[in-house]
């Protein structure tokens, strides 16, 4: 599933493509959005915002097309009508005279009025955002009663936890902060809560600005240089299971932490408390 850094890339293409034309067609795929597409024709769009991993395109008359790509929706930005060769479902489109801004596969959308959109259930309830949100926020989130007694594995993939953060980035976030998934807020200093937040807003605003790099950037600059692929230096333990870890040479380890696969250094990420 993208998560916040890959969604904000795809709102940053979709503003490039959407806000300085006129829209001149809107197609929705589901019959109970299609009265909206008439209303949407001749406006602008204002913004393409992100929270979390939801997206929201703000026309200028106050309608808001929310979309959620969950495991399988996608965005394509193509030339005005140059429909890609594909098997998946068109589910929404955006058109204007040089752009067509397209979503295949994707079963979340809606459109949304401003007041659906203060009132909506899932954006209403998200946490604070590791992209635009400060570190003071989501550290008020780690050291809150409420959530002292979760682990960290299941916290770091929780939306109304935080929003934006999802499967790579909680093993990033965890190794960078040198906090191993099993342990909990109360099992933590205020400090090391301290280094978690500022961990998970560094780590997810470098993936974001460098195109999922979430690696020391010197360090992926030079394993690119010697020719590894993305995949080897893109992370530092997410993906990476029984190699050596880039710090301490131990070997990573890949458990299940939430149903989801985690990775591990056992020596920079101990466990203690
Ligand atoms: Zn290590």
């Amino acid at each position: 599933m993208p998560e916040g850094p890959e969604i904000r890339i795809a709102a940053d293409r979709l503003e490039r493509a959407l806000k300085p034309s006129v829209v001149t067609e809107v197609f929705f795929a589901f019959d109970h959005l299609k009265p909206y597409a008439t209303r949407m024709r001749g406006r602008r769009i204002d913004a393409v915002e992100t929270r979390g991993k939801a997206m929201l395109i703000r026309f200028d008359n106050g309608l808001s097309i929310y979309s959620h790509n969950q495991l399988y929706g996608r965005w394509v930005v193509r030339k005005a009508y140059d429909y890609p060769a594909t098997n998946r479902q068109l589910r929404l489109a955006i058109h204007n005279q040089r752009k067509s801004a397209l979503l295949y596969s994707a079963s979340e959308i809606e459109v949304l009025d401003p007041v659906q959109l203060v009132s909506h259930p899932f954006l209403s309830t998200l946490g604070p955002d590791v992209l635009s949100g400060g570190t003071e926020r989501v550290l008020e989130r780690f050291t809150s009663k409420k959530h002292r007694r979760r682990r960290f594995s299941s916290l770091l993939l929780d939306q109304h936890f935080i929003a934006g953060t999802g499967n790579y980035l909680r093993s990033e976030i965890l190794f960078v902060a040198g906090l191993h998934p099993r342990l909990r807020p109360m099992d933590c200093s205020t400090d090391e809560l301290r280094v978690l937040a500022d961990a998970a807003v560094a780590v997810a605003r470098q993936s974001y600005r460098h195109k999922g790099i979430t690696n020391d950037l010197e360090g992926a600059r030079v394993l690119r240089a010697q020719g590894q692929t993305r995949s080897q230096y893109r992370h530092w333990v997410f993906g990476r299971g029984c190699k050596p870890c880039r710090l301490c040479n131990a070997l990573i380890v890949e458990d299940t932490a939430a149903s989801r696969r985690i990775f591990i250094c056992p020596e920079c990420q101990p466990v203690h408390g």
